[in-house]
């Protein structure tokens, strides 16, 4: 298929650092050239600044067994000691590495030295529960505390964890252990959703019932104190098990090869995948990226990654890089809306959060709900915005700058210098960040992910693999092998393969279609399969979406291409509003000129259907999949990875309507 879009929309706005921050910022424009210049001298640079070995490595990358790399092969590494141990060796035990809050309100403070003991004391039960290195652990958890613990503590004596989101059904549960034959699971009786409890015990049991699984404990964290079904042969509370085991454990260097953990992509596109990491390479980028992307002081910052550790952002940015490098941050349990729209911003204000990284999803829902409520907390301790999970429209990322960046406490006073906003490509399958503006030195641009990190080497290419000019647009793959790559997929290398290797020779290929533009910076334009293709004009599922986004009738909204006889495929859009429309306003008609004026006629959807919600898997990305469906009158397809299963119903009510 052809990725290649017409360039349409233009963006001339730029946003250079204040000097101030520059002054401070952690990386400066030095490091390009360095990595440019020697990318495994870098790449090995950063792996001995970033961590500590245990035994250092002789050799950066093996790419011999092409397209599986070995990065700092002979060299080995606790993840764990690297995230806590070293820290408190360093004098660092008191300060605090996560401030807990809980839906309900309840708080929990762990310093680094209670971390440390606490996970400590979770490797030593695993242990004595017969889990040993390379044994897999499955963790169903709600995003507490004991879920980082476990995931530390498994990767403390090797134990291979598998996170399975706390929203997936019983059988998505189910197959992802058997998929990776986990021994042990640990999960909570429940958590705290929107004020009240919500079960998470339940479909564990339910998961297990059927015969024939390699679970041999089930460990529960007691939450929130409901009745939970108890089967004597299988279950343990984590109380009983883990806080009366012994605080000393010693930490000792797996491999840098040995498998850190097993994630199944979120299944935005189709069947997850069972994504394998490693232990060193995917370490030192996730950190090195934590540091430079987000222009980390650990000593001063506080940290808030919203994401849950059921996804790669909160594997990477939750739980290993802001351990490693030493810093504090938040971690909250509940929904943003719990028990009132402020929530976040309260939680901004009242521990002093210095970088918020989010998703897309997130920031049009707080547009939506207006900009009165974050305008109404003090946010002036913010210095660094990120985003990640979707291209960011560029109405969506001016506001996260105009309302979020700029607010400098409730008194409607404004920051002489917005903070920087970095938004962040990058997927499960790649570790850790890959494009993303460095906040003291790129000058950034809204909607555009613009440039590689340090020492990696994305490109655009047309069909035939050759590098597309400035101003063009075709297919983002990666040229050279990175630390934090995927090693392959659980069980089925023959897909790694052909999944991401086939379509190009000697070049990982993303699935995603991108755009340089004239300034050479990389724009995502949404994934290859939905890109469209109207009456020979390759149209980009992104951009028009991004021009709806613009038009202040418009919360969200989704476009996709259906089939149609004349033109190829049709556009057609699927638009949630923001206002009630003026009485008579024919709104379908006016977004359908707006396009057309912002972006061009052939871009001017065929049809605009008003919904009231649209279907998103539980990280929040757009499903366009079951919007395609919708649009050509098919029957929707596998629809178990949405969020909200009453979402396509509401739509298919509303066009009825
Ligand atoms: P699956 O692979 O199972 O379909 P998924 O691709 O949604 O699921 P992730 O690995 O969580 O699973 O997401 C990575 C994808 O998300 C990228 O390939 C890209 O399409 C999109 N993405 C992530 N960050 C950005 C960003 N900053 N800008 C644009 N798109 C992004
Ligand atoms: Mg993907």
């Amino acid at each position: 298929m052809n990725a290649q879009t017409d360039n349409l929309l233009q963006e001339n706005r730029k946003f250079k650092p204040s000097a101030e921050f520059s002054a401070r910022a952690v990386a400066d424009s030095t490091r390009y050239e360095r990595a440019a210049n020697d990318r495994l001298g870098y790449w090995a640079d950063t792996a001995r600044k970033r961590l500590t070995w245990d035994t250092d490595f002789t050799q950066v990358l093996d790419w011999s067994e092409a397209p599986v790399a070995k990065w700092f092969a002979d060299g080995k590494v606790n993840a764990a000691y690297n995230a806590l141990d070293r820290h408190v060796e360093n004098g660092l035990g008191d300060r605090v590495a996560i401030h807990f809050e809980g839906e309900p309100g309840d708080t929990r403070t762990y310093t680094y030295s209670q971390l440390t003991t606490a996970v400590k004391q979770a490797a030593n039960a695993f242990e004595s529960l017969g889990v040993a290195k390379g044994d897999r652990v499955a963790v169903y958890l709600p995003m507490i505390p004991e879920a980082v613990i476990t995931m530390l503590a498994c990767a403390r004596i090797g134990a291979i964890h598998s996170v399975v989101f706390g929203g997936f059904s019983a059988d998505a549960l189910r197959s992802r252990i058997d998929d990776a034959q986990a021994k042990l699971v640990v999960t909570a009786d429940g958590t705290w959703r929107r004020g009240k409890p919500s079960a998470l015990k339940p479909a564990v049991d339910e998961a297990l019932a059927k015969e024939g699984h390699s679970v041999q404990n089930v460990l529960v964290v007691k939450r929130n104190g409901q009745d939970v079904a108890w089967n004597d042969s299988l279950d343990k509370w984590w109380a009983e098990t883990i806080d009366t085991a012994s605080a000393e454990h010693t930490a000792v260097g797996h491999e840098a090869e040995h498998p850190l953990f097993v994630l199944y992509t979120s299944g935005t596109t189709g069947k997850p995948k069972g994504i394998i990491h490693t232990t060193g390479g995917y370490l030192v980028q996730a950190a090195a990226t934590h540091r430079d992307t987000f222009d980390l002081h650990p000593e001063s910052d506080v940290f808030w990654c919203t994401a849950d550790i059921g996804w790669v952002t909160g594997h990477s940015y939750v739980t290993y890089a802001p351990l490693i490098n030493g810093a504090t941050q938040v971690m909250y349990e509940g929904t943003p809306d719990s028990p009132h729209q402020g929530r976040w911003w309260e939680i901004i204000e009242k521990y002093g959060v210095t970088i918020l990284y989010t998703a897309p999803t997130a920031i049009r829902t707080f547009m939506k709900w207006g900009r009165s409520i974050p305008d109404s907390f003090d946010l002036s301790s913010l210095r660094v915005l990120g985003s990640v999970g979707e291209s960011i429209n560029p109405e969506a990322w001016m506001w996260y700058r105009d309302v979020i960046g700029t607010n400098n406490g409730k008194n409607g006073e404004r920051k002489d210098h917005p903070t920087p906003i970095v938004d962040t490509w990058w997927q499960t399958e790649t570790g850790a960040h890959m494009i993303a503006p460095l906040p003291g030195v790129t000058a950034t641009k809204p909607g555009s992910a613009q440039t590689p990190v340090p020492g990696i080497t994305v490109d655009v290419v047309d069909e035939m693999g050759v590098s597309v000019g400035n101003g063009e647009g075709g297919f983002l793959v990666i040229r050279d092998p990175w630390p934090g790559m995927l090693r392959g997929i659980w069980g089925d290398m023959d897909r790694y393969k052909d999944t991401y290797w086939s379509r190009f020779e000697g070049m990982y290929f993303a699935g995603d279609g991108a755009k340089r533009d004239e300034d050479g910076d990389i724009w995502l334009l949404g994934r290859v399969d939905d890109v469209m293709n109207v009456s020979g004009h390759r149209l980009s599922t992104t951009e028009i979406e991004s021009s709806l986004v613009a038009h202040p009738y418009v919360a969200e909204a989704a476009v996709v291409g259906a089939k149609d006889e004349t033109t190829g495929e049709a556009v057609v859009a699927f638009v949630i509003l923001q206002i009630t429309p003026p009485e008579g306003e024919d709104v379908v008609a006016t977004l359908r000129a707006h396009v057309g004026k912002d972006i061009g006629p052939i871009a001017k959807p065929r049809h605009i259907l008003v919904v009231p919600e649209l279907p998103k898997t539980r990280s929040g990305k757009i499903m366009r999949r079951l919007l395609k469906d919708v649009a050509e009158g098919r029957e929707v397809g596998d629809a178990t990875t949405l969020a909200d299963n009453t979402v396509m119903t509401q739509i298919a009510e509303s066009m009825r309507g």
